[in-house]
């Protein structure tokens, strides 16, 4: 058995939702990894949810998604990564909606469309403090007037994760979008809390908001998520015996185990080192442990203690080190992982029903 994730089916879908019942206006953002589940599997579930709009990160990511390529979604494909000139993986079907921030890229677009004969779908991205991408206040009121060719969808703006409130930041965008006067009164927005799109509602009430929501959706219930890694094989050792492609040696009697899961999965990109902080690392190292050797806690969970690595992750498994007196497992066991699920390709998803 390799790294597998477990769903707990019903808790994971009770979980999305509630979600949507508090935003029925909600836009699942679908990209990357699929947030650890694959994006094919997130835009079955925004299916099964009823949305009519997802956001994928990239335009090669429209393909995976949507129906008429195949997908499982059959509604409208926001694309969050910007439009550009250059971006040859476009297709000016009617189910992508198209972002775009910046004048020149309108006029092309625009430009592009017409020569397909399409009327590109775009929403018109306001550059916020995040600096990412986005029209600035004046370039918004200019874009306002070469709509002709295109078909607008909204305004869009993204917000950075966590930096207090973003109650000011947003209506000072708010009014630079209301001046600019677009054809459309929909605004998407990343990185609201409740709280703040509950007033934004409640400030701007002729327009509709579109929360677009990655993490807290598919990730927002982690008590419906467990991952696990099989015991591929177990060796004691004793002090000073000589293992792994560095050929180090064992600091002390013990067990060396190697489990599934590698650098290719994305294990130990993250790994925790001994200590959180520099003054608890200190203090081990001043007591000699491990980790001063340059030993460094692994994310693997073994008889209830996160276990160290015996050396760096390998591609596809890792090799730890237990010490003496822990309870060893067996071979096909499976033993509990930390990761980073927006870092973690598993090799088996389990939805339990
Ligand atoms: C990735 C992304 C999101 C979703 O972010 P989460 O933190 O996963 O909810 C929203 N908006 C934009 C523009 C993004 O790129």
């Amino acid at each position: 058995m390799p790294l597998t994730l477990y769903v707990d089916g019903p808790l994971w879908h009770r979980h999305l939702q509630q979600v949507l019942a508090t935003h029925p206006a909600i836009v699942p953002v679908i990209k990357g990894n699929g947030y650890g589940f694959g994006v094919r599997r997130l835009a079955e579930r925004a299916a099964w949810l009823g949305v009519d709009t997802v956001a994928v990160g990239m335009y090669g990511e429209v393909a995976t998604v949507a129906a008429t390529s195949g997908g499982p979604f059959e509604g409208s494909v926001l694309v969050l990564s910007p439009w550009r000139p250059f971006e040859t993986r476009v297709a000016y079907e009617s189910h992508v909606i198209h972002t775009v921030g910046r004048l020149e890229d309108l006029r092309a677009i625009a430009r592009h469309g017409a020569s397909v004969g399409r009327r590109p779908r775009v929403v018109l991205e306001r550059l916020t403090s995040m600096r990412r991408h986005g029209f600035s206040a004046r370039d918004l009121r200019e874009a306002a007037s070469m709509l002709d060719d295109v078909s607008v969808e909204g305004a869009a703006v993204h917000l950075p994760i966590s930096v207090g409130s973003h109650l000011t930041e947003v209506t000072r965008l708010m009014t630079d979008i209301v001046a600019a006067g677009l054809p459309s009164d929909r605004v998407y927005v990343s990185h609201l809390t409740d709280a703040e799109m509950n007033t934004l509602r409640r400030s701007y009430p002729e327009y509709e908001f579109r929360p677009r929501i990655g993490t807290d959706l598919w990730l927002g219930d982690r008590g419906a998520l467990r991952v696990g890694s099989t015991v591929l094989d177990v060796h004691p050792v004793e002090r000073g015996d000589v293992f792994g492609y560095r050929n180090r040696t064992a600091p002390a009697a013990g067990t060396i185990l190697v489990v599934s899961g590698g650098t290719s999965h994305g294990i130990g990109l993250e790994a925790p080192t001994g200590g959180a902080t520099l003054k608890s690392r200190a203090a081990r190292i001043a007591k000699g442990g491990l980790d001063a050797a340059g030993w460094v806690r692994s994310p693997y969970t073994i008889d209830g203690k996160l276990r160290l690595f015996a050396e760096p992750p390998h591609m596809q498994v890792s090799m730890l080190f237990l010490s003496h007196g822990a309870r060893v497992p067996e071979v096909g066991d499976e033993v509990p992982v930390r990761v980073r699920f927006t870092t973690t390709s598993f090799d088996e998803t389990v939805v339990g029903e």
